[in-house]
Order: C-alpha cells, then sequence, then structure tokens
C-alpha cells in the first residue's frame, strides 16, 4: 500500500463542505480563507503511543483523541473551530488502522463541521500530530493573563474521570462500571460551545489538559495572581465516587491528565451574565474557587488546611 493510497483512505472518510476551503488536499498547500474582522487561533498537539494513549487504544478512538485535544485548546480560546492538518507517523501501511483512525477522526470533524486540509504520511513509530485552525473575532480571544484578584474560578463538567479511566485500562483499578470513565479518557468532548459562550464575559481560560492545579497555574502566572481552590467543591461524577478512596480521588482530580474540561476566571459582576450565556448550551459548570492577590495555587479543605499535592501534573521531560 503507497503512501496516497494510505492518504487517499483519508481523504475519502473526511469530506467535509465548508466553502471556505479554497484547495483542499491534493497540493503542496491548503488554501482557506479567513473572514474579514476574524483572527486565526492555530494550535498543535502530538499524540505519541503509549504516552498519550495506551497501547491497547482503538484506531477509531487514537483518531477522535487525536482531533479532540487539539478543540480543547480552540475551546479554551473562545474560537470557533475551521480547519485541520494531520502529520501521521505510522510504523507499517495498515490499511485497517488507517481507515479506523479517519473514521473516528471524522466523526468529530463532523460534529464540529473541521474540514480536514492536508497534512503528511511518513513512516515510523507511531505518532500523529494535528494543527487546528479556529476563528475569533478580532480581539475577542480569552487568554491566560486576564485573571484579576476578586474573580471567581470555574470548571466545566467533571474532574478527574480520565485520569481514573487509564488507572483501569492499566490494571491499577479494578471494578465494574468503569465504561464511562474509559470513555472519558478515550473520547474526550471538547467543549466548544461551552468556551463559545464564554467570550466576552470569563477573564481568563485555559483547557485542563496535564492537571487541574497545573493548568491553573499556568492562569496565575500569565495573569500575575494566585488561585485558591476549594478541594470539597471538585465536581465529581459518580463513577468516580464509587471506583476509589477519596484521597485517590482527590489526587486524580487535582493532578491526573485528560479532563479537557475548562477552568476559567470571571469577574464578580459578569456571573450572572456568564449563567444566562450558558444557559443554552450542554456544558454544566462549577465554582470552585477564587482569584486573589498573590502567586501560585493552593488548594484548601473545609478546615480550611491547605492539602498539598503530590505533583502538579503531566509534563514531559521531567
Ligand atoms: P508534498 O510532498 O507536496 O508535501 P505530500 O505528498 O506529502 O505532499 O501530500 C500530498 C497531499 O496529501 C498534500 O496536499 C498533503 O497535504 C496531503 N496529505 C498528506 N498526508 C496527509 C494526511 N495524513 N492527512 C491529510 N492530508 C494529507
Ligand atoms: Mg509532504
Amino acid at each position: 500500500m503507497s503512501e496516497f493510497s494510505l492518504i487517499d483512505i483519508i481523504r475519502r472518510r473526511c469530506t467535509s463542505s465548508r466553502s471556505d476551503v479554497v484547495l483542499g488536499i491534493g497540493d503542496d498547500a491548503a488554501l482557506v480563507e479567513v473572514p474579514p474582522g476574524c483572527e486565526l487561533a492555530v494550535c498543535t498537539d502530538t499524540l505519541v503511543a503509549g504516552i498519550h494513549f495506551p497501547l491497547g487504544t482503538t484506531a477509531f478512538d487514537i483518531g477522535w483523541k487525536s482531533l479532540a485535544v487539539n478543540l480543547s485548546d480552540l475551546a479554551a480560546m473562545g474560537a470557533t473551530p475551521a480547519w485541520a492538518v494531520l502529520a501521521l507517523t505510522l510504523p507499517t501501511d495498515d490499511v485497517q488502522f488507517v481507515a479506523g483512525f479517519a473514521d473516528g477522526f471524522a466523526a468529530l470533524a463532523r460534529m464540529h463541521k473541521v474540514a480536514l486540509i492536508g497534512g503528511d504520511t511518513t513512516q515510523g513509530p507511531l505518532c500523529i500530530s494535528v494543527t487546528v485552525h479556529g476563528l475569533v473575532p478580532r480581539g475577542q480571544a480569552m487568554r491566560r493573563d486576564g485573571a484579576r484578584p476578586g474573580d471567581l474560578v470555574f470548571v466545566s463538567g467533571t474532574l478527574g474521570d480520565a485520569a481514573a479511566g487509564l488507572q483501569y485500562v492499566s490494571g491499577h483499578l479494578r471494578g465494574q462500571d468503569s465504561d464511562l470513565l474509559k470513555q472519558r479518557l478515550n473520547r474526550p468532548e471538547p467543549r466548544v460551545a461551552g468556551g463559545l459562550a464564554l467570550r466576552g464575559l470569563a477573564s481568563a481560560c485555559i483547557d485542563v489538559s496535564d492537571g487541574l492545579v497545573a493548568d491553573l497555574g499556568h492562569v496565575a502566572k500569565a495573569s500575575g495572581v494566585a488561585i485558591e481552590i476549594d478541594r470539597w467543591k471538585l465536581p465529581t461524577s459518580f463513577a468516580l465516587q464509587s471506583c476509589c478512596t477519596s484521597a485517590l480521588r482527590t489526587q486524580l482530580q487535582l493532578s491526573g491528565g485528560d479532563d479537557y474540561e475548562l477552568a476559567f476566571t470571571v469577574p464578580a459582576e459578569k456571573i450572572d451574565a456568564m449563567n444566562d450565556a450558558l444557559a443554552g448550551v450542554d456544558c454544566a459548570i462549577t465554582c470552585i474557587g477564587r482569584v486573589v492577590e498573590g502567586e501560585g495555587v493552593r488548594v484548601v479543605d473545609s478546615d480550611g488546611n491547605e492539602i498539598s499535592t503530590l505533583h502538579g501534573g503531566w509534563e514531559h521531560f521531567s
């Protein structure tokens, strides 16, 4: 099977009808039309086999997740997803894998009207690098540096589920009812609609991919503030609650990775408008703390004692 036959398998599965794609897959570069008054939000995330997904993960889930983690970054910026580029490194010309991968990628791409407009296909250890492009009205992207003392801190969805799912997949946790947790690990659902609704309301926003404390640490640093989190307010699914001790649960929620939820700060006077904006969107949120003066992230328990987190979150090379 040639490189070009593999590209064709992907291209046939990832069709889209976006009228702003002037030239898609097939030439030296794609051409797209950026609407006037918009900025382009661009980001890349790479998935390496055995590091970003366990080795037994299905091709469909790998395809889905490789796009999902990128759409999560666009969601955090408040950008509308538009186009994607896919750099695929494969150990062999495994047609079944490529077809399954492309089906997973296409399933999520269709949900968010993302067009796959190009990429690169090479041989080597399994590695997937996706670049996505999103559109945001000029000057309106949600950045990490806008949090101010007095703002409240929110997170979407529930935390720690994917990290628990990984514990099941790797055999560290046992029991029934792990399907939802594994689903959260393998098929993250990027909070695109939530991110769009928060534009103009959140003072800062980030997606939680490396662990809540680590990611809110980036917001605190960029904004020059400190963030206080109330441990007992962390949103918890029934599945997580029933699968492990509260100590492990807290650890997974604070430092586990792969949540792909939005963590954001909102000035007190915009809370009502935020609730209105989110009312029509399938994106539950929970207030988990506040922005104060100082630096870093503190997690406190209901007795006021500070909780020490074992490690801040996932970091390569550390
Ligand atoms: P070039 O040699 O000019 O870089 P390639 O032969 O690598 O072009 O790719 C041919 C066409 O197929 C290009 O338009 C490229 O964007 C597209 N393409 C290659 N690999 C992929 C992929 N994995 N997914 C989507 N498009 C791809
Ligand atoms: Mg090339």
